[in-house]
C-alpha cells in the first residue's frame, strides 16, 4: 500500500498536533509521503503562520517593521522544535531570513517559508526525508503546474529516500523563483504526489470527520458524508460546501485514486472516501448525499407572449456575458424564462443589463426579484427514487417556506430550489431534518 498523506494547518498547529501525526503515520507502513500545511490556529483567537507572513510582506511593502510579527513566527516554530526536542536550527535560518527581508524580496517566497519550515520541524519528527518543493513542484512558464516534470522528480525523491516529507503549496518557476498557489494549494501538492507515485489512496487529514452532510453553523450536528463520488462533491463545492481545493481533485480523479477526507484528532473514525463512481446496488445508504447552498442571488424573468423563447433566451444570454455575469441557474417557461446570476456578479450593471433587454428584446415584462438563496439537494441515489422532489416540496411548504424557482440538475445529481434569503436556514434545516436520516 502506498498512501499519501496530507495534513492541513490545524493538524500541524502545535506540538500536540505533531504528536498525533506522528502517531498516525506509524500506524500505518503504507503512509510514506506526508505533505505539510504551515502550522494554523492552535484555538478560535490564534494565526496562521501564511497569514502572519502575509502580513509581514504588506509590512516590509510599506516600509513598516515588522519585527514583532517575525518574533511570534520565531516563538511558535522554536516551541514545537523545543516541545518535541529536535535540533533543526530556526534560529540561523530565520536569521538568513530576517536578513533578506527587504521591499523587494518576493511575497511568494516569504510566505512559503510556513511550508517549508514547518515541513522541516515534521521531517525531523518522522524521521522522513525532507525533499524540498522548490525541487520537486514545478510550475510551467504558463504558470501551471508542469506536471511531467514534477511526477519524474517526486518519483525521483521516493525512489532515493523511500519515506519523505514535502511542503505544501508552493513549487518552483522555470527561472527558479519560488511561486505559492492559491491558498488552500497545500491540498494540490498532496494531489500531484499521490499521483506522481500511483498512490492507492490519497489521505487528507484535516480538524473534521470528513465532509459533513450540511453546514454545521446551520444543522446541528450533521451527519459525515461515507461516501461520495466526485461528481457529486462538485455540486456541492459548487453550490458551497468547502471542502478541498478544487484544483486538487483533478489529478487524483484522473488517475482513478480515492481520496479520504480524515480528522487528525479522531484517527478511528473512517472520514469521507471520495470516488469516481460508488455501487450502491443493495446499498441502504441514505439517499441524499448533501445539502449545500448560497445566499444572494437575484432572478430576472423575462415575459413575452408568443415569443421565439429560444431567440429571446439567446440574446439574454449573450447580454449577460457582455457584462461577464455568468448565470447559475436557467428556468424556461412557455412565454417566459428566469436567470438566476449572484447579486454581487450583476452589481451596478443590473439596470443598465435590464435596459438593454428591454431594448433588444422587447418584453412585455421584465421582473427582478433579489434577496434569493439557492439550496441544493445532491445526491446520486435521487434519480431512482419515485417521488423524491414531492417529498422535498411537502416538507418545505410544511415548514411555511415558498419556493421561489426549481430545477433538477441536468444529470440528476441534484435538485436545486430558490428561496427567500430569509428562509435560507429554515430550508437547509427541513431538508437535512427531511432526507438525511
Ligand atoms: N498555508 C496555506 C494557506 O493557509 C496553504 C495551505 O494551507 O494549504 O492557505
Amino acid at each position: 500500500m502506498n498512501k499519501v498523506c496530507k495534513f492541513g494547518g490545524s493538524s500541524v498547529a502545535g506540538a500536540e498536533q505533531f504528536r498525533q501525526v506522528r502517531h498516525i503515520i506509524e500506524s500505518d507502513s503504507g503512509r510514506r509521503i506526508v505533505v505539510v500545511s504551515a502550522a494554523g490556529k492552535r484555538s478560535k483567537d490564534d494565526n496562521k503562520l501564511t497569514d502572519l507572513l502575509y502580513l509581514c510582506h504588506a509590512h516590509l511593502t510599506y516600509g513598516v517593521p515588522c519585527n514583532e510579527i517575525l518574533q511570534t513566527i520565531a516563538e511558535r516554530l522554536i516551541s514545537i522544535r523545543d516541545e518535541l526536542g529536535l535540533k533543526y536550527d530556526i534560529e540561523t535560518e530565520l536569521d538568513a531570513l530576517r536578513a533578506r527581508m527587504n521591499r523587494d524580496m518576493p511575497v511568494d517566497e516569504l510566505v512559503s517559508r510556513g511550508e517549508y519550515f514547518t515541513s522541516r520541524l515534521m521531517a525531523e519528527y518522522l524521521g522522513y526525508h525532507f525533499v524540498d518543493a522548490s525541487q520537486c513542484i514545478y510550475f510551467g512558464y504558463d504558470g501551471a503546474i508542469a506536471r511531467d516534470r514534477t511526477y519524474a522528480a517526486i518519483n525521483d525523491a521516493v525512489r532515493k529516500y523511500g519515506k519523505v516529507v514535502i511542503p505544501g503549496f508552493y513549487g518552483s518557476l522555470p527561472s527558479g523563483k519560488i511561486k505559492v498557489m492559491t491558498r488552500g494549494g497545500s491540498d494540490i501538492t498532496g494531489a500531484l504526489a499521490a499521483a506522481a507515485i500511483d498512490a492507492n489512496v490519497y489521505e487528507n487529514w484535516t480538524d473534521v470527520s470528513g465532509i459533513l452532510m450540511a453546514d454545521p453553523r446551520i444543522v446541528p450536528d450533521p451527519k459525515p458524508i461515507e461516501r461520495i463520488t466526485y461528481a457529486e462533491l462538485r455540486e456541492m463545492a459548487f453550490m458551497g460546501a468547502t471542502v478541498l481545493h478544487e484544483e486538487s481533485v483533478q489529478p487524483v480523479r484522473e488517475a482513478g485514486i480515492p481520496i479520504n477526507i480524515r480528522n487528525t484528532n479522531r484517527p478511528e473514525d473512517p472520514g469521507t472516501l471520495i470516488l469516481d463512481s460508488i455501487d450502491d446496488k443493495g446499498d441502504s445508504e441514505r439517499f441524499i448525499t448533501g445539502i449545500a447552498g448560497r445566499r444572494n442571488f437575484t432572478i430576472l424573468t423575462v415575459s413575452k407572449r408568443n415569443m421565439n423563447t429560444s431567440l429571446a433566451l439567446r440574446l439574454s444570454l449573450e447580454l449577460l456575458d457582455r457584462y461577464h455575469v455568468p448565470v447559475e441557474h436557467i428556468t424556461l417557461g412557455l412565454d417566459s424564462f428566469a436567470l438566476v446570476a449572484s447579486t454581487a456578479a450583476l452589481g451596478d450593471n443590473l439596470y443598465a443589463i435590464v435596459a438593454d433587454i428591454k431594448k433588444d428584446i422587447q418584453p412585455d415584462d421584465v421582473t427582478l426579484r433579489d434577496q434569493i438563496a439557492l439550496v441544493a439537494a445532491v445526491g446520486r441515489k435521487m434519480t431512482f427514487r419515485a417521488g423524491s422532489s414531492g417529498r422535498l416540496f411537502k416538507a418545505l411548504g410544511e415548514h411555511g417556506v415558498n419556493i421561489r424557482t426549481i430545477a433538477q440538475g441536468a444529470d440528476e445529481l441534484s435538485i436545486l430550489i430558490g428561496v427567500d434569503n430569509k428562509n435560507y436556514e429554515t430550508a437547509v434545516r427541513v431538508m437535512y431534518d427531511g432526507f438525511a436520516g
